[in-house]
């Protein structure tokens, strides 16, 4: 099978940001690389690759002296392990500065960045200072990332390797590709209620309150500007989604689908779907059983406001997620 023919027709191919060396560049200070065999094999039949390397992108070279995170409590700066006067930190805020206009004009999805460097880090990167060294700091470039693409999805290399982060992080990369590729060159109020309205099951799944705040927020489309509400529900929408699809909420979204079969299923077979989501709320089942249970029922019983449901059918089954979970 081809990576293209692995996504539905009618989806744009998924542009994934990703520190370089995760893609097996041989990038890194010492001319190695740190290949994600997940990233490469799993996901890059999904995907297309935007690779960046901002410290060969300001212009250090292959191999290089290693630099780190420094504090002096005025500021936190990048500079040279072995050379604390070699100061990286305004070429590399000015690389990032240019390379995230560049990347704003992409419809970026997501980004897989390398863990504990001190420039692509997310989290807990090492922050050295005169009392020692602490794991608060965040790589400088990925910093400007969440700054300025907020509503970007983005995840560490390893951090992938949990099923829970890995699952939560695809069903936020497919969302985003699934908002613009239903706004196309013109959002819409129109467009943006259909599409909220598709992935009503999703947020209650995710984040209830959420469900409910984005609810109210829609219900006033017409008082704003389209250009802005559509950056103001994409935010909402990506950080509704950051938050785990737990097992009591998703438990209780599927009880909620289970009600609109109530007239259709005998009383055996309703007692058989509430065993099927009480064994999944218990951990004995994995979240794809319920799920394939209720879509047999919406073959046989169909409904129009079920069968868009983003909730039933978040990312390509190949993937295999919700095996585990
Ligand atoms: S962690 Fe970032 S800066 Fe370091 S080698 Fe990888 S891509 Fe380059």
């Amino acid at each position: 099978m081809t990576h293209q023919s692995l996504l539905n027709d009618s989806q744009s191919k998924i542009e994934l940001g990703i520190s370089a060396c995760v893609i097996g560049d041989k990038v890194r200070f010492d001319s190695g690389h740190k290949l994600s065999k997940f990233v490469t094999k799993e996901l890059g039949p999904f995907v297309k690759f935007v690779p960046v390397c901002p410290e060969v992108g300001t212009g250090m070279p292959v191999p290089r002296p290693t630099i780190r995170l420094i504090s002096d409590k005025e500021r936190i700066a990048l500079v040279e392990t072995k050379d604390e006067t070699q100061d990286y930190t305004d070429k590399m805020l000015a690389f990032s500065n240019q390379k995230i206009a560049s990347l704003k004009l992409k419809q970026l999805c997501g980004y897989v960045v390398c863990a504990k460097s001190p420039t692509c880090g997310m989290e807990r990167v090492k922050v050295y200072s005169k009392g020692g060294a602490s794991k608060e700091g965040v790589g400088l470039y990925t910093q400007q990332l969440m700054q300025q693409m907020p509503w970007l999805p983005i995840e560490e290399d390893g951090r992938l390797n949990d099923p829970v982060l890995k699952e939560n992080f695809i069903a936020r990369l497919f969302s985003l590709r699934d908002f613009y590729d239903c706004m196309g060159d013109e959002p819409t109020a129109g467009k943006i209620v259909a599409f909220h309205s598709r992935y009503k099951l999703t947020l209650m799944s995710h984040h209830p309150q959420s469900y409910k705040e984005l609810g109210k927020l829609v219900a006033t489309i017409s008082e704003y500007d389209i250009d802005e509400f559509y950056e103001l529900y994409r935010l909402k929408l990506m950080q509704a989604l950051s938050n785990r699809a737990s097992r009591k909420n998703n438990s209780n979204t599927l009880m909620h689908i289970q009600g609109y079969f109530k007239k259709w299923l005998s009383s055996q077979e309703k007692q058989e779907l509430r065993r099927v989501i009480d064994e999944y709320r218990e951990g004995v089942l994995p979240l794809l059983s319920p799920i394939t249970l209720l879509k047999h029922y919406l073959t046989l019983y169909p409904d129009a406001y079920l069968q868009q449901q983003k909730f039933l059918a978040p990312h390509p089954q190949d993937l295999r997620l919700r095996y585990s979970l």
